[in-house]
């Protein structure tokens, strides 16, 4: 077992977090005078600041503890705040394989730590040759997987992820931003066997609630406790509190949607196939596909300008566009935009 409180920047170790009136009073029924509230209204009261109700439908869904959970606002928040728990400025490293989500970039250098990065393979899977004389580096305390990655769309080898875990004395963060999408399982469970991993999912994606920002982490209850230590106090709102919850209550949605997605993915895919501009597209486990075209800069801007956004992936993967799969009739105009390109 590693011991996290060596991996903790001696600061949080010794922080006295704020105490809300809210955490030192968390019944229900009562007159609350207590946190300079206005009596009146309906979003009049703070939110609970560790947000339980939301954490007990997940618990049961992911058949973990409540107390292996954190929500974020966003992912971003549950990135930004490893950052913050675990690298000293200006000492500490973390490490990425790239191409991915740039997040990760941008929070190391709001928080002013060094990156590695290690270009992923051919098929975009992790180089386990490339990793190895990183894994012993006491200095680098966060690595990041993304899997299924963004923007290659493609889930990691489940073994190198083991390898990774087994071998290395950081934390581990698995980005599955997109798991719900693809055929594997999400790898939530090894938090029972890894105390040093961190399972990263958001509301954002299959969930359709990227407006409410509510990303999750799910993690030993070390590091889970290191998170509330420091992240703000009401970090979620009450109304995107609720909004989660509504989104676990009506699972069928959640279901029909991620059917639909699907769906239309595969016909999006055949589709493009079948257009002479598009040179390859790579496999999908998210719910995007990237595909290389023969000149990704001119193609995105003729697209543009019919009013149809993708994402331009040039700088990351020479001349690929990422593209989201939308609604049918979404999907259908792109396509016919590109057909009118060839
Ligand atoms: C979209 C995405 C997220 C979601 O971020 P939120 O802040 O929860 O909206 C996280 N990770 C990856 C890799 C993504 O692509």
């Amino acid at each position: 077992m590693i011991k996290i409180e060596n991996i903790v920047r001696p600061n949080i170790l010794a922080l006295k977090p704020y105490s809300s009136a809210r955490n030192e009073f968390n019944g229900k029924e009562g007159i609350y005078l207590d946190a300079n509230e206005n009596p009146f209204g309906e979003l009049n009261r703070y939110p609970d600041p560790y947000q339980k109700e939301l954490k007990q439908k997940l618990a049961a869904l992911n058949k973990v503890n409540n107390k292996n959970i954190f929500v974020g606002n966003g992912s971003d928040e549950v990135i930004d705040l490893a950052f913050r728990l675990f690298c000293q400025p200006e000492v500490d490293k973390a490490l990425i394989f790239a191409p991915t989500y740039g997040m990760y970039e941008v929070s190391a250098a709001i928080n002013n730590v060094e990156l590695i990065t290690l270009s992923l393979n051919k098929e975009f899977q992790i180089d386990l040759e490339k990793v190895k004389p990183y894994l012993s580096d006491k200095n680098i305390k966060l690595l990041f997987i993304c899997s299924p990655n963004n923007p290659t769309g493609n889930l990691m080898n489940k073994s190198d992820i083991e390898y990774i875990l087994n071998n290395f004395e950081g934390i581990v963060i698995i980005d599955e931003a997109y798991i719900d999408f693809s055929n594997s399982k999400s790898l939530i469970n090894l938090i029972n066997k890894f105390n040093n991993l961190i399972v990263s999912q958001t509301f954002s994606k299959a969930w359709g609630l990227a407006a409410a920002r509510v990303g999750l982490a799910y993690a030993n209850e070390k590091i889970i406790n290191f998170y509330n230590k420091v992240k703000p106090p009401y970090n979620i709102s009450k109304l995107n509190q609720k909004a989660a919850i509504n989104s676990l209550e009506n699972k069928s949605t959640y279901q029909d949607n991620l059917k639909n997605i699907l769906i239309e993915k595969e016909l999006l895919r055949e589709a493009l196939q079948q257009i002479d501009v598009v040179k390859k597209i790579y496999p999908s486990d998210a719910n995007f596909l990237l595909i290389e075209v023969d000149n990704a800069n001119a193609i995105y801007t003729s697209l543009v300008k019919k009013q149809i956004i993708t994402r331009n992936r040039n700088k990351q993967v020479p001349n690929c566009l990422r593209i989201s799969v939308g609604s049918s009739e979404e999907n259908k105009k792109l396509v016919n935009a590109l057909k009118n390109m060839s």
